[in-house]
């Protein structure tokens, strides 16, 4: 696999897409490295790739401790399970993006020793199969997590787009999830777009996107 090839192609449509929503806009790149191997994750920090996104917390050690040698900066993605939240504080990822429930956020304000930055994950819309919060109750989780966890610095939202060709579709569930991110306080984190519909992400004020086939994908 031709990596630097791959990240330069995706680096310049970022770009692109960046720039046609605002000079002053900064978008970051967390390569989802969870169908690729340490010696993937290798080849593509050695293009300069650092930001790195898993979605299992065993996988996340794994990975991490095999490649701890490198500074990467690790994000947690998936859906956590309240028995691996001391496995994932040990960790200390750069920011997690998965936080969907009040309940979780107090379980993990209990053992953390240090702070942990966390985006709100919201299910836009609220489709069965997807983790994340109804989008009627973000506002007030968001701030019920400021106001009783301490130890969770909430940073923003993320959201996953629908699994559709319809490009009008994929625009409204970004919509509003701006909208309802420009409501937060104090929230600087927009986690959206994926391999398939990143750049549309970007034209609606993502600032971060998680990208994985595009960069890994045979
Ligand atoms: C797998 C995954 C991605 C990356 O998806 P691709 O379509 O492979 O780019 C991004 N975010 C989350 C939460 C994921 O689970």
């Amino acid at each position: 696999m031709d990596f630097k090839k791959r990240l330069d192609t995706l680096i310049s449509k970022i770009e692109k897409a960046r720039l046609a929503y605002s000079r002053h806009h900064v978008v970051r790149l967390v390569a989802v490295s969870k169908n690729a191997t340490c010696e993937q994750i290798q080849a593509l920090y050695a293009c300069g790739q650092r930001a790195f996104g898993e979605n299992r917390v065993q996988d996340y050690y794994t990975k991490a401790h095999s490649l701890q040698a490198l500074p990467l900066e690790w994000h947690m993605l998936g859906p956590l399970q309240s028995n691996k939240i001391n496995k994932l504080l040990e960790l200390k990822p750069a920011l997690l993006h998965s936080l969907h429930s009040l309940s979780l956020a107090q379980a993990i304000n209990e053992r953390a020793k240090e702070p942990l930055k966390a985006l709100l994950q919201v299910n836009i819309t609220k489709e069965a199969q997807k983790s994340g919060l109804n989008p009627e109750l973000a506002l007030q989780t968001y701030h019920d997590i400021m106001q009783t966890c301490p130890q969770i610095h909430l940073q923003g939202i993320m959201v996953i787009g629908p699994h559709s060709e319809d490009t009008r579709q994929i625009e409204q569930v970004f919509q509003r999830a701006r909208e309802l991110f420009d409501q937060l306080p104090n929230a600087k984190t927009l986690s959206m777009g994926m391999s398939a519909d990143f750049e549309i992400a970007i034209a609606y004020g993502a600032n971060l996107v998680r990208v994985g086939s595009a960069l890994f994908a045979c």
